[in-house]
């Protein structure tokens, strides 16, 4: 995601404290308070530009959803593209890094992790910070309900294989694997930012479901 300075967005997000939560450590263990609902909480950590989220907030109303981005620059053209859809009371966004989850959810607040295309950190010195590694596998299952799942796409094949073997080391059950997803695109599918732009050059779309046993 190429960064671009935008020193208005501070002021645009904190304009906006109904989509972009300001205090997430508050609702941590009662989220249903904010959503005024008890409807189950999907997740998205690396949220980019939020298509995805909002998207998905959209087609599935049952269901709350909440994009997690680290940078304010980013989060503003979430904050944008939530606004530009109307009224979406089942959308939020947080400002945080995804390494911090604990902070802000407890066990049974979430039920679902979504990962789409991941920074790949591809050095391998630096594979501690891919959103698949067992550090983030374990916080995540600290925060998802029993059973809960990881539901991830990408376009780089060896975030991919990191990913499986990681999920597989750590004891989970792979439930759907897909090596192009595009091929057999199932109809519920929400494309994100980085999936067209990759798709549209040909490139094939991994994606996999897979669940904590626990
Ligand atoms: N999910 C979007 C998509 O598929 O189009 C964006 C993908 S982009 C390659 C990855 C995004 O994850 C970037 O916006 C980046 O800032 C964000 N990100 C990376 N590490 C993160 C972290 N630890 N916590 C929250 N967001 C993170």
């Amino acid at each position: 995601m190429r960064l671009r300075n935008k020193p208005w967005a501070e002021d645009f997000i904190a304009a906006h404290p109904h989509i972009v939560i300001p205090n997430p450590e508050d609702y941590k263990g009662k989220w249903g308070e904010l959503f005024q609902n008890d409807k189950p909480l999907h997740i998205e950590v690396g949220t980019g530009k939020g298509q995805f989220v909002t998207g998905m907030a959209k087609a599935n109303p049952d269901i709350n959803y909440m994009g997690i981005e680290l940078y304010d620059s980013v989060i503003v053209s979430a904050l944008e593209n939530a606004l530009e859809a109307g009224t979406l009371p089942n959308l939020k966004l947080l400002k945080v890094n995804g390494a911090h989850l604990a902070k802000f959810f407890e066990k049974n607040d979430v039920s679902r992790v979504y990962l789409n295309f991941s920074d790949p950190w591809p050095k391998t010195r630096h594979e501690k910070r891919r959103l698949s590694h067992g550090n983030f596998l374990k916080l995540y299952e600290s925060i998802l309900v029993d059973n809960g799942e990881v539901h991830f796409k990408t376009d780089n094949r060896g975030l991919f294989e990191f990913s499986l073997m990681s999920m597989s080391a750590y004891g989970m059950l792979l439930k759907y694997v897909s090596l192009d997803l595009h091929a057999n695109m199932p109809e519920d599918n929400i494309m994100t930012e980085y999936e067209e732009k990759f798709s549209a050059k040909g490139q094939p779309i991994y994606r996999l479901e897979s669940q904590f046993l626990t």
